[in-house]
């Protein structure tokens, strides 16, 4: 696959270790992050994200490792000398100032003149359609427009980076996904380069230029939202990205152009390794995005397997068909609507995949 150049380094967190309490949080972490990118820290609850975010703004030290800023040890800067600032989930807006105050608060602390405050304030609140709101208390915002203003107190002060902690985490699904576009937009506009952290895997497909899946403290894989929702390299990030079909087997011969075949259940499936070529014997699991599963009542050409239609679910766009193998196991194919061939319960069926879909992944999951 094609990947887009990415611009200049801006951070590098180079071996990072952390433990609070002698348990190890983050693990030897080696993480870049390019100038203007919209990196996601995706993970499960506990993972690390949050410690990486705040070994990052300098609110805790790692135990070993590095974190570089433009090729300088951020070690011996505190927090309010590096060049970012944090969004976090509570907004903490203080309560007793109104919106216009709350946005000048930075600036006021860096004695930017009163001409230039106002001018920028201006302009921060227009970023976050939020002209006219000067005057308004926080409480007398909605959560949507609170999280909106807080982003303006953050990016007024023209931060390199923008550390964002489950920023949408407390609004209802709507407004989430509006302001998702938002700050997607955002961030194209100014440039700036985000860090965000969500356990939400619909949001970090969404915004990110790239992801990061994250589990116990290690990296498990990076790549952009494709890359990742199509050659995952573990069961632990086709699972985490999206629903996958998975289906067990043993390598049972290296072919020409990258590709391997797989025995199931004695028939030779053929699969291209995207990441390394397994080993002949190596025990793999195909993960095979439903959507990718096609089916005919006629067998196609090309390889095949023979599957009963077990059970239909017809959901307005889409068809939803679970199909039962030989050996019982089971997978289910999404289509849309109007490209599903029209099948019954209990009927037998051909089913294939684009070779590049199936997706070889360890049956061992390391991670
Ligand atoms: P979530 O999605 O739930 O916010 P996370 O991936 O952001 O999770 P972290 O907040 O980084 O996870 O926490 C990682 C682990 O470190 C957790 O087990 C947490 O309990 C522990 N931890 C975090 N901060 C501290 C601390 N100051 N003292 C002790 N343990 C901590």
């Amino acid at each position: 696959m094609q990947t887009e150049p990415l611009s200049p380094l801006l951070l590098s967190l180079q071996d990072v270790t952390k433990a609070f309490d002698g348990n190890p949080v983050l693990r030897h972490l080696n993480l870049d992050v390019h100038a203007g990118e919209f990196l996601t820290l995706l993970g499960p609850s506990g993972c690390g994200k949050t410690t990486t975010l705040r070994l990052i703004a300098g609110l805790e030290m790692p135990d070993e490792g590095q974190i570089l800023l433009d090729g300088k040890d951020m070690a011996s800067f505190p927090p309010e000398k590096r060049p970012l600032n944090t969004v976090f989930q509570s907004y903490a807006l203080f309560p007793h100032m109104n919106v216009a105050q709350n946005i000048a608060y930075g600036l006021r602390l860096r004695r930017t003149p009163s001409h230039q405050i106002r001018e920028k304030v201006k302009q921060a609140l227009a970023l976050v359609q939020l002209e006219g709101y000067e005057k308004r208390m926080p409480r007398q915002l909605s959560g949507g427009q609170r999280q909106r203003v807080a982003i303006a107190r953050a990016v007024v002060l023209e931060p390199r980076l923008l550390l964002l902690d489950e920023p949408l985490g407390a609004l209802d699904l709507q407004l989430r996904r509006q302001m998702q576009l938002e700050l997607k937009n955002l961030q194209r506009s100014l440039g700036i380069a985000f860090i965000y952290v969500t356990h939400d895997q619909e949001e970090a497909l969404n915004m990110s230029d790239r992801i990061v899946i994250m589990n116990q403290g290690k990296i498990c894989q990076m790549g952009t939202p494709e890359e990742i929702y199509e050659h995952p390299v573990s069961i632990f990030s086709a699972q985490f990205i999206g629903q996958t079909n998975l289906l067990p087997g043993v390598v049972s011969a290296r072919l020409p152009d990258n590709k391997v075949s797989i025995e199931m259940n004695g028939l030779d499936i053929p699969a291209v390794a995207y990441h390394a070529l397994p080993e002949i014997g190596d025990k793999v699991c195909l993960s095979i995005r439903m959507e990718r599963i096609l089916y005919s009542t006629t067998p196609p050409a090309g390889f095949h397997l023979s599957a009963t239609v077990k059970e239909k679910q017809f959901s307005g766009g889409s068809q939803r068909t679970t199909l039962a193998l030989a050996d019982g196991h089971e997978l289910v194919s999404s289509l849309p609507t109007h490209d599903g061939v029209k099948v019954h319960v209990g009927d037998q069926v051909h089913l294939w995949w684009g070779l590049r879909h199936g997706a070889i992944v360890p049956q061992e999951d390391a991670q």
